[in-house]
């Protein structure tokens, strides 16, 4: 076997651009730079809007918190008011 792959060259792993055989976990080729393997490097973050279920919630606390409040200095004043 003259011209032989090289030894620890997967069969069938070649670059989609120039053909040279690549190694088993490269992402770019060594011949001519191209990007190899599909879907492994695209690691981008998609901006994705979260709904927030309990920012609502939390909002209704706040004014639960506020009325509460609110009804216990209106019931302190009374009392101080009237004592
Ligand atoms: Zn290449």
């Amino acid at each position: 076997m003259i011209g032989a792959s090289p030894v620890g060259t997967p069969a069938g792993l070649v670059c989609p651009s120039c053909g040279q055989p690549l190694e088993s976990d490269t992402r770019f080729c060594q011949a001519c730079g191209a990007q190899v393997g599909s879907g492994a490097a695209t690691a981008a973050q998609p901006e994705d809007e979260r709904p927030r279920p309990w920012l609502p919630l939390v909002v209704v606390l706040w004014v639960v918190i506020m009325v509460v409040a609110l009804y216990f200095i209106y019931a302190w004043a009374l009392g101080v008011g009237s004592g």
